[in-house]
């Protein structure tokens, strides 16, 4: 079940390195116990945004709160150490110890006081399909395998949110579409609420409650998979989805008048303007 104080909330975050300025005024926020997916190309900002809310770098502009506690404020000068923040995090690479085995791995951040976390371990293990592994080292284990190592690794320790960075991105296609079929199983299990980073749309068509699009350090849309495929906010979005046909014409009345007939020109298009 999902625990309904779970939620994450970005507000106005702002990010720049050095003259760079990569993240402008983001706000988002992912409801408890939902999959939300941030969806853009590279060098968008999405590992930013990320490694911000985890507390991996310090907050230059607004906040960031999980389970309606601030971790994050720049007005305010908070910025909770990364550990204390509840999160659970996966990076691309998976990032697994490689002097620990699977089993030690997937325990690291449980307290010895906790048995009853232990017990998840070792019942999440079997079930992940990684038992005959537990006490393999990292390199001997295929790229699925230590993905699944990783994010058992994150969920252990019951953290509030889930971050993960690119989780598919370094699985060959052919086992891709069963790793995240897997993962999105877990997820639902858990009811943990959790923001997925990815470039592909696909993916996030597949596995997200939610989508924010995120272009050039800013959300152009925010919705459900049902918006985004049937009212793409521009023709970028639409392009993520699909092949796109491409017309221009003047607006008109509210209407742009193409070659094929009047659309609706929604504002910020104004009569006369070049759509
Ligand atoms: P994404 O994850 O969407 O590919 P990133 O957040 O990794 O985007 O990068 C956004 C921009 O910030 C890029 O131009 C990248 O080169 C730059 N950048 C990322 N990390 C750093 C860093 N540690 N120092 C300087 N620039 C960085
Ligand atoms: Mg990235």
């Amino acid at each position: 079940m999902a625990d309904p104080t779970n939620a994450l909330k970005v507000e106005n975050v702002s990010h720049a390195y050095g003259a760079n300025r990569v993240l402008d005024d983001i706000s988002l926020t992912v409801a408890p116990g939902q999959v939300a997916c941030l969806l853009g190309p590279s060098g968008g900002g999405k590992s930013t945004l990320l490694r911000l809310i985890a507390g991996l770098e310090i907050i230059q502009g607004g906040a960031v709160t999980i389970g309606g506690r601030t971790v994050a404020d720049a007005g305010l000068g908070i910025h909770l150490a990364p550990e204390k923040r509840g999160l659970g995090l996966m990076f691309q690479d998976y990032a697994l110890f490689p002097h620990l085995t699977i089993l030690e791995n997937i325990a690291f951040g449980i307290s010895v006081s906790t048995p009853e976390r232990m017990q998840w371990v070792n019942h999440a293990i079997e079930r992940i399909g990684l038992a005959d592994h537990a006490r393999s080292y990292p390199h001997t284990l295929s790229g699925g395998q230590q993905q699944r190592a990783a994010l058992l690794r994150a969920l252990a320790p019951e953290p509030r949110v889930l971050l993960l960075d690119e989780p598919f991105s370094g699985l060959d296609a052919t086992l891709r579409a069963s790793v995240r079929e897997r993962t999105l199983s877990l997820l639902k299990e858990t009811g943990v609420t959790t923001l997925i980073v990815t470039h592909n749309p696909v993916e996030a068509m597949v596995v997200a409650d939610h989508i924010q699009i995120m272009v050039e350090g800013k959300i152009v849309q925010d919705g459900t998979q049902e918006d985004i495929y049937y009212a793409p906010r521009n023709a970028f979005v639409a392009s993520l989805f699909a092949p796109i046909n491409r017309l221009r014409g003047v607006v008109k009345d509210g209407c742009v008048d193409s070659p094929i007939g009047c659309f609706r020109a929604p504002p910020p298009l104004a009569d006369g303007m070049a759509a």
